[in-house]
């Protein structure tokens, strides 16, 4: 989620970063950091600054990582192409022809016996209007927030009561 005002926290002092950035590679990883570590680290030839063609101005404050979103082809695509087609009254040698694919790959397909890939689904997507791609459900490490944010179970039943 991308939020309004991001806050960089430099990753070996875990202060918030005050003024501009610095980059650098510390043990072969890539982090953010406050001029002070950047300093004391690229001196003592633990970090390697990276140069960056440009100054970031949007820079996400948690790892990059949880913004790459991979997508995954549904389970049911096949039967998904399959009714947009009829829908559309497409034979599969039309759809084929569309998709710039072969009629028998496209038969494969439909049967459920070939996943296509991203890219075709994405064109089958467009070609059709189906959803054929979702983002891949990664599960991102929990922002573990101080323990007393969260109900107990007893708070929970009683919230239920006034409910009722
Ligand atoms: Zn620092």
């Amino acid at each position: 989620m991308p939020r309004k005002k991001e806050t960089l926290y430099c990753e070996i002092c875990g202060m918030p970063i005050v003024g501009r950035p610095y980059y650098a590679e510390v043990d072969g990883v890539e982090m953010v950091l406050c001029a002070s570590c950047y300093m004391k680290l690229v001196r003592s030839g633990r970090a390697k600054p990276i140069r960056r063609r440009e100054t970031p101005r949007r820079v996400v404050a948690r790892p990059r990582r949880s913004e790459i979103v991979e997508y995954e082809i549904v389970e049911d695509y096949y039967d998904r192409i399959r009714s947009a087609r009829q829908a559309r009254g497409l034979s599969t040698k039309e759809l084929a022809m569309k998709l710039r694919i072969s009629e028998s790959l496209l038969r494969k397909i439909e049967q459920g016996k070939m996943k296509p890939s991203i890219d075709l689904a994405r064109r089958i997507e467009k070609v059709l209007g189906v959803k054929l791609l979702v983002p891949t459900e990664e599960p991102e490490e929990p922002l573990a927030p101080p323990s007393g944010d969260y109900p107990t179970l007893g708070d929970v039943v009683v919230i239920r009561r006034d409910e009722d």
